[in-house]
This record gives C-alpha cells, sequence and structure tokens, in this order.
C-alpha cells in the first residue's frame, strides 16, 4: 500500500477540510436552539420546508438545530453535536465511521428526514427485516414531524403493499429485498405493474458489510424451467479421487487443482482421450470442477447441512441455516450429486444483480457504520466514497488486550475456555465470537460442562437473536455467537433494562472475547466494537493459534520458529508482528478477489443498464409498435383494424419478451465463459481482456437477435381485441419467479467467491 500515500494524504487533506466546515456548523446550530425552541411543531416544520426549498439548504446550521429540536420533541433523544456533525456529513454523501452504540439510527434518520425536505426520496438500506421494520416505526414520529412519509419493506410483503410502501418519500428495507423488486420490476410489461420507482438516496447502515463483505454477492430471480443436472458417472468417478494423489486443495483450501495422474484416471474411467481437448473443456471438465469442488472443498455440517432430503447452505458470517441462499446452479446440483439426493430444478436464470450495481444505481449514497476507516479504500475505489471519522461522544475506555498467540490450536482452545470461566466466574458478562456454527457449539459444550450457562446465537430468526444479545451484557451472562448475530443491536450493560448497571460497570463492563483474527482487521473491529459503547468500560481480546486459518492462508510457504512456554503459550513480539503480517496477506487477497471479480461484475452490469434503457423506452412509449411496423408493414397494416392500444400493447409484449429471454441467454452464456474463460486464454490475451470481447461481441449480437425474434414473433402469432397470445406460441413467461442469494462464501466466511473458486480448479 506504500505507493498510495500520496493518495490518502490528498484524501484525508480534503475530508479534514469539510469535517471542520461541519464542526463549526454544529457549534452555530446551537446557538440557534433557544430561539427555535419557543416555535410551536408546526411553525418548526415550515421553516425547515422553507429552508430547504428548491433542494439546497440555505442556512444548514440553523436546519440541524431545527432537525435536532424534532429529535427531541418527537423522540426524547436530543442529538449530541458528534450526531449532528454525521448528519451533516451524510447528507453531503459521505460514508460516516461512528462506534458501536453512538446512535447510527438517529443519525440515519435526521440526514434521511434532511434530504426528504430537499425533495429527495430516501431508500434507508438495512441488512436484515427486522431492523428496517424496527427502524422505520421507531423513527416515524421524527419523520413525519415534517409531513414526510416513512414505510418499511419485508420479505412477507404482497406486490400491493410494497407498491404502497414504496411510495413513501423514506422507506427503511433489506438490502437483498430491495434488489429482488428491483429484478422483478424489470420483467414487468406494463409500467403500472413496476412496485418501485427507484430513489434519489440510498442511506446504508452497516455500510461495510453490504459495501464490501456483501457486495458481490448476487440476487438472483430465477424462473420454473429445469436445470441442467450433472452426470451421475462424473459424480462417481470424482468420489474416488483421492486428495494429495489426484488432486491438491491449496493452502486456505479456496482452489482445488487436479494432478496429471488425477486427471489420468478421470479420462480413463470416462473413457476419454483427454479433458482439455476443445470438445471437453466447455462441458465435462466444467462439470469435473464442480464435482470436485463439492468432493473436496464444501464440507457436510461446515458449509452445508442436510436436511429433509435437501442441502441447505450455512451462511458463514451468520452461522445459521441460509434459506434463500444457493450456490450457483451447477455446484448446487454437485453438491446435491455427492449427497446421492434428488437434484434439484435448477431454474432459468433470470436475472441477476450484485449487490454493488444495486447501489450503483442510486445517483448518491452515503451511510455508516464502526469499522469505515478500515474499509475506506474499497469504499474509495468500487464506490468513490469518502470516509469522515467521527468522534466518539465519550472517550473509549475500552482494554484492548494484546492477542494471546499459542502455538496449536489445542492449547489455544483450552486457554479460551480457562479465560472464559475465570472472567464468568467474577461476573463479569462475556461475548464471545467464534467463525462458524460448529464452534459456536463445540464452545457452548465445553462450558456448560464446566457448569457455566451458556446462550448460543444460532436463533432462526433475527427478532429472537436480537433479544439474546440485547440482553449479553447483564452479569453472569456467556454468549457465543458467529461474527455477524444480532448486528445492529445495542448490549447494555447490566442488560436491556440496564437494571444491573453500576454493578456491572465495578466488574469491568462486558468482555469481548474472539477466538481467532478473521482475515480482515475490519472484521476482528466489527466485534471489538461490541464492547466500550458510549464511554461504558469493557475489554477485548483475541486469541490466535500458529494453526489458524489466517495465519496458514497469510504466511503459506513461510516458515517461523517460536519458544512456547509449557501452555503452547507464545509471548512474542515478533510473533505477534508475523500475525499482523498473516492478516495483512489476507487483506490484500480478499482485495484482489474483489477487485478482479468487479472487473468481471462491471461490464454485464454496464450492459444492464443499456437493456434497462431500452426496457424503460419500451415500456413508457410506443416504439415497439413503430419498430415492429417499420419492419413489418404489411403485418402491421393487416392488423390495423384492431384498437391502437391494444396493439401498442401487444408489441411491447413481444418485443420485451425476446429482450428479457435473450438478456437470460446471455447471462448464461457469460456464466459459462467465465467459468472456463482461464482455459480457453491460454497464450492469447489475458482471461479478463478476452472475457471482454466475447461479452461485446456476444451483447451487440443480443441486441439484433431481440428486434429480429420480436419481429418475426409478430409477423406469425396471433394478435386479436385480446392482444398477442404469446403464450400458445410456446413464448410464456415463466409463470412463477422465484429468489434467491448466491452465496459467495461458503468458505469460512472470508468473502470468497465460489463462482471464482471453480473458475480456478485448473491453473
Ligand atoms: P448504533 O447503531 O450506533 O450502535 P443505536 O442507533 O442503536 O446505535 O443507538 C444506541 C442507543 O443510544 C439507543 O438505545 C438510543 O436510544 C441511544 N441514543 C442515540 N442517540 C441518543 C441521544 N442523542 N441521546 C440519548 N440516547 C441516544
Amino acid at each position: 500500500m506504500a505507493g498510495f500515500d500520496w493518495f490518502w494524504k490528498a484524501l484525508g487533506g480534503k475530508s479534514s477540510r469539510n469535517q471542520k466546515r461541519s464542526l463549526a456548523i454544529v457549534d452555530q446550530a446551537e446557538s440557534h436552539f433557544s430561539d427555535l425552541e419557543a416555535l410551536d411543531n408546526a411553525a418548526l416544520a415550515a421553516r425547515a420546508r422553507a429552508l430547504a426549498e428548491g433542494g439546497e439548504i440555505s442556512d444548514q446550521a440553523e436546519f440541524l438545530a431545527i432537525l435536532g429540536i424534532a429529535a427531541q420533541r418527537t423522540l426524547g433523544l436530543k442529538p449530541f453535536a458528534v450526531q449532528s456533525q454525521a448528519v451533516l456529513r451524510l447528507i453531503e454523501g459521505d460514508v460516516v465511521h461512528m462506534a458501536t452504540g453512538e446512535g447510527k439510527t438517529l443519525v440515519g434518520a435526521m440526514a434521511a428526514t434532511g434530504l426528504g425536505l430537499m425533495g429527495k426520496t430516501v431508500h434507508s438500506i438495512t441488512v436484515n427485516d427486522y431492523l428496517a421494520v424496527r427502524d422505520a416505526e421507531w423513527m416515524r414520529p421524527l419523520v413525519e414531524f415534517f409531513g414526510l412519509s416513512v414505510a418499511s419493506i419485508s420479505e412477507k410483503m404482497t406486490p400491493t403493499q410494497r407498491r404502497e410502501a414504496y411510495k413513501a418519500s423514506i422507506v427503511y428495507g433489506p438490502v437483498n429485498e430491495i434488489g429482488f423488486d428491483v429484478l422483478r420490476d424489470q420483467l414487468i410489461t406494463r409500467r403500472e405493474d413496476a412496485v418501485q420507482h427507484g430513489a434519489d438516496v440510498a442511506i446504508i447502515d452497516e455500510a461495510d458489510s453490504v459495501l464490501v463483505d456483501e457486495a458481490l454477492v448476487p440476487l438472483v430471480l430465477a424462473g420454473n424451467q429445469p436445470g441442467h443436472a450433472p452426470r451421475g458417472k462424473i459424480t462417481d468417478v470424482v468420489r474416488t479421487l483421492k486428495e494429495n494423489e489426484d488432486y491438491t486443495v491449496d493452502d486456505d483450501r479456496r482452489n482445488v487443482f487436479l494432478t496429471d495422474k488425477g486427471a489420468a484416471k478421470l479420462e480413463t474411467q470416462l473413457g476419454i482421450s483427454s479433458l482439455y481437448d476443445d470438445e471437453h473443456v466447455g462441458s465435462t471438465l466444467i462439470q469435473v470442477n464442480l464435482a470436485l469442488h463439492a468432493q473436496a472443498l464444501l464440507l457436510r455440517d461446515i458449509h452445508y447441512i442436510v436436511r429433509e432430503g435437501k442441502v441447505m447452505l450455512i451462511d458463514a458470517s451468520r452461522g445459521r441455516v441460509a434459506d434463500l441462499q444457493r450456490w450457483p446452479d451447477g455446484l448446487q446440483a454437485a453438491v446435491e450429486a455427492k449427497e446421492g439426493l434428488a437434484v434439484s430444478e435448477g431454474g432459468k436464470i433470470l436475472d441477476t444483480i450484485t449487490l454493488q450495481a444495486l447501489i450503483g444505481r442510486y445517483p448518491m449514497a452515503c451511510g455508516m457504520t464502526g469499522t469505515a476507516v478500515e474499509a475506506t479504500d474499497q469504499l474509495r475505489t468500487f464506490y468513490d466514497l469518502h470516509v469522515s471519522v467521527i468522534e466518539r461522544n465519550h472517550p473509549l475506555q475500552r482494554f484492548d488486550e494484546a492477542d494471546r498467540i499459542y502455538a496449536t490450536m489445542a492449547e489455544k482452545n483450552r486457554a479460551i475456555i480457562e479465560e472464559i470461566t475465570q472472567l464468568h466466574s467474577t461476573g463479569q458478562p462475556v461475548l464471545v465470537g467464534t467463525h462458524d456454527v460448529a464452534e459456536s457449539e463445540e464452545l457452548a459444550a465445553a462450558l456448560r460442562e464446566r457448569d457455566i450457562e451458556v446462550s448460543v446465537l444460532n436463533a432462526k430468526n433475527d427478532a429472537q437473536e436480537a433479544r439474546i444479545i440485547a440482553e449479553a451484557g447483564d452479569i453472569g451472562r456467556v454468549t457465543v455467537s458467529t461474527q455477524m448475530a444480532g448486528r445492529g443491536t445495542d448490549i447494555r450493560l447490566g442488560g436491556a433494562d440496564e437494571a444491573d448497571y453500576d454493578e456491572v460497570v465495578k466488574l469491568g463492563g462486558l468482555a469481548v472475547i474472539g477466538t481467532a483474527r478473521h482475515r480482515s482487521a475490519r472484521l476482528d473491529n466489527q466485534l471489538r466494537g461490541r464492547a466500550g459503547r458510549q464511554g461504558d468500560p469493557g475489554l477485548s481480546l483475541f486469541f490466535v493459534s500458529l494453526e489458524d486459518d489466517v495465519v496458514v492462508a497469510g504466511g503459506s510457504g513461510e516458515s517461523v520458529s517460536a519458544q512456547p512456554d509449557a501452555q503452547g503459550l507464545i509471548d512474542s513480539n515478533r510473533i505477534r508482528d508475523w500475525v499482523a503480517h498473516c492478516q495483512r496477506v489476507t487483506e490484500g487477497q480478499l482485495l484482489e478477489i474483489h477487485s478482479q471479480s468487479w472487473k468481471y461484475n462491471k461490464l454485464l452490469a454496464d450492459q444492464r443498464v443499456i437493456i434497462d434503457e431500452r426496457r424503460d423506452r419500451i415500456l413508457d412509449s410506443n416504439l415497439a409498435w413503430e419498430e415492429l411496423r417499420e419492419r413489418a408493414g404489411e403485418r402491421a397494416a393487416e392488423l390495423a383494424v384492431l384498437d391502437p392500444e391494444v396493439l401498442e400493447q401487444a408489441a411491447r409484449e413481444i418485443m420485451l419478451y425476446h429482450l428479457d429471454f435473450n438478456w437470460s441467454e446471455h447471462l448464461a452464456l457469460m456464466d459459462d465463459v467465465r467459468e472456463s474463460i482461464h482455459l480457453r486464454a491460454i497464450a492469447r490475451e489475458t482471461p479478463l481482456d478476452e472475457y471482454h470481447r466475447i461479452a461485446v461481441r456476444e451483447f451487440k449480437e443480443l441486441a439484433q437477435r431481440a428486434v429480429d425474434d420480436a419481429v418475426s414473433t409478430f409477423k406469425t402469432i396471433t394478435i386479436d381485441k385480446d392482444g398477442a397470445h404469446l403464450d400458445e406460441s410456446g413464448l410464456a413467461r415463466p409463470s412463477a419467479t422465484w429468489t434467491y442469494m448466491v452465496s459467495d462464501n461458503p468458505l469460512a466466511g472470508t468473502g470468497n467467491s465460489v463462482i471464482r473458486g471453480i473458475g480456478n480448479i485448473f491453473r
């Protein structure tokens, strides 16, 4: 990163100037308070509207003061100066770095309200349903104070309810629901069927989770058409392959490579001459890739479970069954085949969007998180967003202990149990962050053996999870949780009601224990941030072993010598530096994966925008009819007896059918190309250049084909007073659609892309 120094300095300079200006405005706002407090609610709201007229705020200080008074009158919360400062930075489009417990919900709502007064529509994006509903209801009085409307979106809502909700000026919604609505809206054939119309601004809560950790998760909309099952024979043959003999797995267990011996074995058993022949590269080899990936890298009960005859993915970052998630079709089928289950219908992918592309649709984005600084480079590179650091309202009182490093995993685990037992014996509440469900369960079992009562967070729903985590700060509590569980819920000392607050303070506040460092320091800090809110005392401590995932993956190839004591503890700054080094390496790897995937995704996202523009024109004008009339004048003349509106709609449906169909084919094709691109590109261009070349060529053809196909349909299909009879010609739109998220991180929650992983099975 050293080469970027000049860049960070330039950035820092600009943002600190902005910050100074914001602070000065916050000071001025204070001076407005007493005068404004004399006004009644209606007068305040009117004054705010006047100040924001024309979409620009004429007096920011006064405007901020009014928002503050409204928060106090409606919610009983008088914003701290740091919160007001954050509101300003949000309105100007930054990501604000604010620690846990500093009141980001209020900040987000004040900013949304401010933007709403400026005439903008706002989507307040949350990480789950539960928070969307909670925040919308909590903040409703503030928004309505100014005559603006607020609503929330959740999974169970019908299209009609959604359409109504999206009309509000401020809409709280979980990122995946908003994304699925965007996808579904891209299939409509009448404008009035759309449920949403985008928004001017996205305010993203837990911005680093959405914009970085989950950015590459594709949301998928599929239709009910059968997919391709991998051939049983390949699964059976791959099952006989042995690790380190027929294939090897790299240190971080993300990629698997077939050895020459393994390839030969496969070729013999499948009765083919070479897997790498042109004839097999595009088909057999891809299937072998998938089967091998399913066999060697995806482990039952860690990456997925089998329940009721189905493969269910475990969401690694939350450590529980992820109902909505599937792997990319081929891989899902490969895992099902591996488990000897019925291979589920793949469904035809109609459209997909990554969270990154979803956020890219908003003209303006901003957000808040406790770990923005650590994501500065990603936010800058991928979103052109700046980070503003907001000071804490009360200075941090948490003590972050130096890592305790052990030689082996077994020694580390023993020490973790000792430490928790020790802390618990005093009554101090302990929150333990683990890396997966299996680890949580094992740890909880070991603690229970010592008669320690443990709450394990692998609840089935977010609301239940929130209730458990809210109590994690109570006396004597031990809570074991995976990384993301209960994010967005406040942990108050002495329990949610703070009944035993003083006592827990005396005990040292909440102690947070990390059972291993994550592959990025940012994720470590997300966990640490659970303790020490609003100037509370607290403790954070991470355990590390030289056998940990991050150390092995980040330090591959290099060896260290260390002198552990009898318990296996290594107290050495040199080794601490080494662990930090390993983590920097894994961070670099993650960044590289992100930027690679970003380059692949970007082109398709740009193409999607072009398709969208054309769709919009077809929906909102009679372009389709005009084009078809021009290309098939005779047929148009024949139909002239019909109602012009019926004809326009018929033309629209024909055009859109072929546009959507060809787009979906394009996606499927480019998916295949991506999986095998590094094989095709050997000794020619770089895989990415080759991919781009193919994508551009295919896209041009797509555009042409979509129109040609529409013209030939138009010439032959029955069109009468009821419109175009597409169904009868086998051109029905899928009657049912379903949505899922492609899991991007089945491998230990590190943000790896399965899709990419597959691509790398063979070098
Ligand atoms: P974060 O999302 O930043 O972790 P929350 O928005 O959940 O924090 O708020 C944490 C707690 O702080 C909430 O209980 C909220 O009521 C409280 N809070 C927020 N702002 C204020 C304020 N200005 N004055 C008093 N309490 C506040």
